[in-house]
């Protein structure tokens, strides 16, 4: 029996991509595409080619956290034309072949692997310096099928995103012990949405009296810190919306032996930047964010 050859079309394809990272995560909504969406805005900030694959099949949330919604994809003598957010940053997404965002993508598991084998072969992503992988959540069949078509191609490793909560860090462990089992490296862990954090000048400033009559007070409390301690405009309050006293994420990389990228902590301003499909790192008011996601990415 030959080489499967659907395998040698992936490997041709994607000898013009220097690195291929995975995105994963134990559970949905932490953060993952977001993570994505703002490592591919990062890096090809830098300059470099970047492609983004998403193969969250199940959820695509892709075009709109990088501002592609409604776009479509393009077919030519090459194969699936990428949507391109700048001439160097180009991504892929079930979400750009579904004829309404809302539609549910309810597949099983075959054709899902089809899909995302076709992704791996038929996308004409060029010279790349980066491909940024967004896998769906968990660790089932598809996993193991991606992991094992971008292994045929050399693979980097996998980024594993994780929010501070215990019953997201035992997930975390699961994905851990799923790229040892697979023997793909891993990058590091990276918690996100650790600690709410708003400036303080973003706040709104409410009395209650005892009888329940609420009143705004934000305009009297600005001008109350403007000529007392001005400087008091610039703080960032920062509340702690997990319990975090088990140690998180850094203590659970140390127990594993994998490393802890750092956290990211639950922004508002970055959280409107994803919706809008937007880069924070553009956004002077992702001050807090922004920066905890750029000294992230110079780890990697
Ligand atoms: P996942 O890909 O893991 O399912 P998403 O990236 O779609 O999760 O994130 C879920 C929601 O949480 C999105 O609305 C996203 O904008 C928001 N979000 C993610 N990370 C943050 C953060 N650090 N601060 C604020 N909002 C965030």
């Amino acid at each position: 029996k030959g080489p499967d050859p659907d395998l040698v079309s992936i490997v041709e394809r994607m000898a013009t991509v220097k690195h291929k990272i995975l995105v994963l995560s134990g559970k949905g909504g932490v953060g993952k595409s977001t993570f994505s969406a703002q490592l591919s805005f990062a890096l090809a900030a830098m300059d470099f080619q970047v492609g983004l694959l998403d193969i969250d099949i199940c959820g695509p949330s892709i075009p709109k956290m990088l501002g592609l919604e409604g776009q479509e994809i393009h077919q030519s003598n090459l194969g699936w034309s990428p949507v391109y957010v700048e001439s160097n940053l180009g991504v892929m997404s079930i979400g750009f072949m579904l004829p309404h965002p809302d539609e549910a993508v309810i597949w099983r598991g075959p054709r899902k692997n089809g899909i995302i084998k076709q992704f791996l072969k038929d996308v004409y992503w060029g010279e790349l310096d980066f491909l940024v992988v967004d896998a769906p959540p968990g660790t089932s069949d598809e996993h193991i099928s991606i992991v094992q078509f971008l292994q045929a191609t050399g693979i980097d490793g996998a980024i594993i995103v994780t929010t501070p909560q215990q019953v997201s860090l035992i997930d975390v462990r699961k994905e851990v012990s799923f790229c040892k089992k697979v023997g793909l490296q891993v990058l590091g862990v990276v918690e996100n949405m650790s600690g709410l954090c708003q400036p303080l000048s973003d706040f709104r400033f409410m009395s209650v009296t005892e009888t329940g009559e609420q009143k705004d007070m934000t305009q009297w409390v600005i001008e109350y810190m403007k000529e007392k301690a001005p400087e008091m405009l610039n703080l960032v309050a920062v509340s702690e919306v997990f319990d975090s006293s088990a140690g998180g994420g850094a203590k659970m990389c140390k127990d594993m032996g994998v490393p802890f990228l750092g956290k990211i902590p639950l922004d508002p301003q970055l959280c409107k930047a994803a919706e809008e499909g937007r880069s924070c790192f553009d956004d002077s008011k992702c001050r807090v964010s922004a920066p905890a996601l750029k000294a992230i990415i110079e780890k990697l």
